[in-house]
């Protein structure tokens, strides 16, 4: 059985929340948003919106208080969910996981 290297331990105990943060936003456009008007549409972002955005999420998640608040709300989340007897992974109901589409069940997910 292969072991992790403290490497590829870190690795696995996630990209830095930064690293997650850059890629999500290197990739963000928002969707079906409403102009003054009440009309439908996409928007991306400029480059330089993306840089504001992602200077606003390190400032964010540089500070002790939104970690602090992550981790409660993670912990109160996973809490439910074993209550709940849902899947601790996606939250579905037993035996089914959430995937694709929001409101949409896809069994094995996980598996
Ligand atoms: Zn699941």
């Amino acid at each position: 059985m292969a072991t992790a290297t403290a490497d590829e331990s870190d690795h696995a105990a996630g990209r830095s929340m930064q690293a997650l943060a850059d890629e999500y936003v290197e990739g963000y456009e928002l969707r079906d948003a409403e102009d003054a008007n009440g009309n439908a549409g996409d928007y991306t972002p400029s480059e330089r919106e993306r840089m504001l955005i992602q200077d606003a999420v390190h400032g964010l998640i540089a500070g002790d208080d939104f970690l602090t608040a992550a981790g409660l709300a993670y912990l109160e989340r996973q809490r439910q969910r074993r209550t709940e007897g849902g899947c601790l992974g996606c939250g579905a109901p037993a035996g089914e996981h959430w995937g694709g589409a929001p409101g949409m069940l896809r069994a094995g997910l996980h598996e």
